[in-house]
């Protein structure tokens, strides 16, 4: 057996193993422990997609390899949700592309515009996918702290030149995981001069478009002028329809990253079955009510949490989307030790914001995850903690 290769020796130590360890050892003294800790959805598929998926299961047409790039019909829905959600026009032959989910397409992205020794802007904190995807095509990671005082946005003019010149890709994610903060589409717009400047291309994993509160409309970066010049944009159904565990995302915008995130991909996998293809079409052309109901299920879930930090005297920002709560750890505890301590004393999993970068660290993030009635307990139990 050969040695582990070195881009996996470099990835950093995965937090979350040793949180899971210490639930497991929790759990064991009989704790009923309430998770705060998950990024998947507690609610289930709606019944018209899971439907649409067995009719289509059974159907030979659908049994054979599907085209690399995806069915041209599931490509025409996405075209179609993205001009009618933000009046933003694709064309779904060659600015669409079907994916197994983003994580893979924001994963694999660098494969097609990196070099060995290119930079990739990340932001810190962030979904650590971004950084894993640049590690493994062979370029450098330049963090891009985000910070309270700048709305959880990078500060571009922090950049210094010469990482600029260097860069090939930049990062976002808006509404964004851990932090739960929004951008604007003036944000967008200095976003998208900069990368004109310095010829980088900007993948923004706009996962979290459809959670979103209060009558906020997260903005897509495709709508801002020039956009397509220099952006793709990656979403998937796993967060508006609670669908994480079908697989099924698209990457959209810019033609020439569009083919050439379809050359990798033609080289790794063979597409999405059709079958979740068709499922994907049921939802995103479908009724909708149920995806309201949810979404308003996520608010109501987040007025509890706020609610409940703020009635402890703990600080904490209203989040206009996502499914967590971001907020700074009271009583000057580093995060990993405040997590540890809600856990074994109170039961309840929060993660510690630097398991999302060293710019997380007095962060923490909440879940919304679980039913109301349980994150009304976990509130009540916090109330009962003297940190
Ligand atoms: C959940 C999540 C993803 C993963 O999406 P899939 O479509 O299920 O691969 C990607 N990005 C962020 C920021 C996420 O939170």
């Amino acid at each position: 057996m050969p040695e582990i290769a070195e881009r996996l020796k470099h990835l950093p130590p995965y937090l979350f193993a040793e949180i899971d360890k210490k639930k497991r050892e929790v759990r064991a003294r009989g704790v009923d422990v309430i998770d705060l800790g998950i990024g998947d959805p507690d609610l289930p598929t709606p019944p018209h997609i899971i439907h649409a998926l067995q009719k289509a299961a059974e159907d030979p047409a659908n049994h054979r390899y599907p085209s690399y790039e995806g069915m041209l019909a599931y490509r025409q829905a996405v075209a179609d949700w993205y001009a009618k959600r933000f009046n933003v026009r694709l064309d779904p032959e060659e600015e669409v592309l079907t994916l197994i989910g983003s994580k893979e397409g924001t994963a694999h992205i660098p494969l097609a515009f990196v070099n060995p020794g290119d930079v990739v802007l990340v932001p810190d904190p962030g979904y650590p996918v971004y950084a894993a995807g640049t590690w493994f095509a062979g370029g450098d990671v330049h963090w891009m702290p985000l910070r309270r005082e700048n709305g959880f946005l990078p500060d571009l003019d922090a950049i210094p030149a010469e990482v600029a010149r260097r860069a090939k890709l930049m990062y976002l994610n808006y509404p964004n995981n851990p932090t739960a903060a929004v951008a604007t589409r003036d944000f967008f717009a200095r976003v998208v001069a900069f990368a004109r400047r310095h010829g980088i291309l900007v993948c923004h994993d706009l996962m979290y478009s459809e959670l979103k509160f209060d009558g906020f409309e997260p903005p897509s970066l495709l709508e801002v002028e020039g956009a397509r010049e220099v952006g793709v944009e990656f979403h998937s159904l796993s967060k508006t329809y609670s669908m994480t565990g079908w697989r099924l995302g698209f990457c959209v915008g810019n033609r020439a990253a569009v083919a050439g995130l379809g050359a990798v991909k033609t080289n790794v996998d063979s597409g999405v079955f059709q079958a979740v293809q068709i499922a994907g079409i049921a939802a995103l052309t479908g009724p909708q009510d149920l995806a309201e109901r949810y979404r308003r299920t996520y608010e109501a879930r987040r007025n509890i949490v706020v609610a409940g930090l703020k009635q402890l005297g703990w600080e904490v920002d209203v989040p206009k989307g996502t499914f967590f709560v971001w907020a700074p750890v009271p009583g000057g505890l580093d995060s990993r030790s405040f997590a540890t301590r809600l856990m074994e004393e109170a039961g309840v999993v929060v993660t510690p914001g630097v398991g999302f970068g060293p710019s997380g660290e007095g962060f923490y993030r909440i879940a919304l995850t679980v039913e109301q009635a349980r994150l009304a307990e976990a509130m009540e139990r916090l109330k009962r903690l003297t940190l």
